[in-house]
């Protein structure tokens, strides 16, 4: 079947349903391709953390931060157009610290930050166990980041795909992209299995797998799968209220009484099975974190692959060719930043120019 739009999307993750979702709020016609369903690689796997991420006034800390400010009204938008509660919930994120040394550590970034004005405080262990009353007492203290949130992926992707439909959209599903369309420089669509889709712009939002799509462009794209476990527990009644970042270990207390302890980082390829290993590792470390976890109901686990990219987020149009941008290399932080890579994709195919610095994330 042969199709024409004003735009084709390769990947239907978060960061090209966000896109497909702010093209369509400009009335223009997005076609989604994916090989799967929609949302079933890294952006189901995800915690679905929206956190501080980074901080200081690096091109990086300034994109996670205009993302993290689009949530609530995204949310509320996403609500209204599909009835999809995405569970977008301002929890507040602890960052516990165990030893003098990551206190020091953690110092610096609290005293940077709250000059800047960034609400973040420090607890001290009697503070952080009133609040957090399950954490181990080995404890030595916290920093309480207020903005720190989540929201429930799945759901977030779904809905971020319904309402880009509602608008016009179209998702083609079950069917690869194997060829990308040229004339000459230009690129012109894609054919994925039995489909050819014409488009005046191509976006390429593949995840893990952008490198692939960049080599039948021909241009190296240079995004490597990094796989990530994560073991489901249920503690009724909940054990936790904030999400909990520590060293190598976050904990993500959803509404429904489920703990998501995250994550392993392991480049193994494309292979996404949990593993012995990995559910021991992260279980091992979280009952250090929160000894009480030891009685609760093991759920499941499971592993995702984030889209790994050494110089960090890919976004922008491709170099020496016309038509074809590419939003991917999100690695740990791809649901936080959907929302403006998607703002962003739409600005440079409808507006021609962006509205935050991106020279840093260009190809
Ligand atoms: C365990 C884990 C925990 C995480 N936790 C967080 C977190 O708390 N907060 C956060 O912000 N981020 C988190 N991340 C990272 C985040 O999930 C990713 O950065 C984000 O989901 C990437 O989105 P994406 O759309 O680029 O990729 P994906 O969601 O992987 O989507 C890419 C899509 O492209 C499709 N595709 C690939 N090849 C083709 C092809 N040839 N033709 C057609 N379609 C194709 C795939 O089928 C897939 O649907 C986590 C990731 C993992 C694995």
């Amino acid at each position: 079947m042969a199709m024409t739009s004003d735009v084709v999307i390769i990947g239907a993750g978060a960061i090209g349903c966000a896109a497909a979702y702010h093209l369509a709020k400009e009335k223009l016609h997005a076609v989604v391709v994916d090989k799967g369903e929609v949302g079933r690689e890294a952006s189901w796997a995800s915690a679905g953390i929206v956190s501080h991420a980074s901080s200081g006034t690096s091109p990086y800390a300034q994109l996670c931060r205009a993302s993290r400010v689009m949530f609530p009204a995204l949310a509320e938008e996403l609500r209204d157009l599909t009835g999809i509660d995405v569970e977008f919930h301002a929890s507040g994120g602890l960052d516990v610290f165990f030893t003098e040394e990551e206190e020091r550590e953690l110092d610096g970034y609290f005293r940077a930050e709250s000059s800047r004005g960034i609400a973040v405080e420090k607890l001290s262990a009697e503070e952080l166990l009133r609040r957090e009353p399950a954490l181990t007492p080995a404890v030595r203290g916290a920093l309480y980041w207020h903005e720190d949130a989540q929201v429930r992926t799945p759901r977030y992707v779904r809905a971020l795909a319904h309402a880009a439909v509602r608008l016009g959209a179209t998702f083609v599903l079950g069917k690869p992209v194997t060829e990308i369309l040229t004339v000459g420089e230009r690129v012109t669509g894609v054919r994925a299995h039995d489909e050819t889709i014409s488009a005046g712009a191509t976006v390429i939002a593949a995840g893990a797998w952008s490198g692939q799509i960049g080599q039948l462009l021909g241009y190296p794209i240079e995004v490597e799968p990094c796989k990530g476990q994560i073991v489901l527990v249920e503690t009724l009644p909940a054990l936790l209220r904030h999400v909990i970042h520590a060293e190598d270990l976050y904990l993500v207390p959803r509404a429904d009484g489920k703990l998501l302890i995250g994550s392993t980082v392991e480049f193994v390829g494309f292979d996404k099975r949990p593993t012995p290993e990995g559910v021991r590792t992260l279980l091992h470390r979280a009952l250090e974190i929160v000894p009480a976890l030891a009685q609760h109901t093991f759920v499941t686990a499971w592993a995702g692959l984030r889209p790994y990219r050494e110089r960090g987020v890919a976004l922008g149009p491709v170099p020496g060719r016309e038509g074809v941008y590419v939003a991917s290399g999100h690695y740990r932080n791809g649901i936080l930043l959907s929302p403006i890579t998607g703002r962003l994709i739409k600005e440079f195919i409808v507006d021609g120019t962006v509205s935050l610095n991106v020279e840093k994330f260009r190809l």
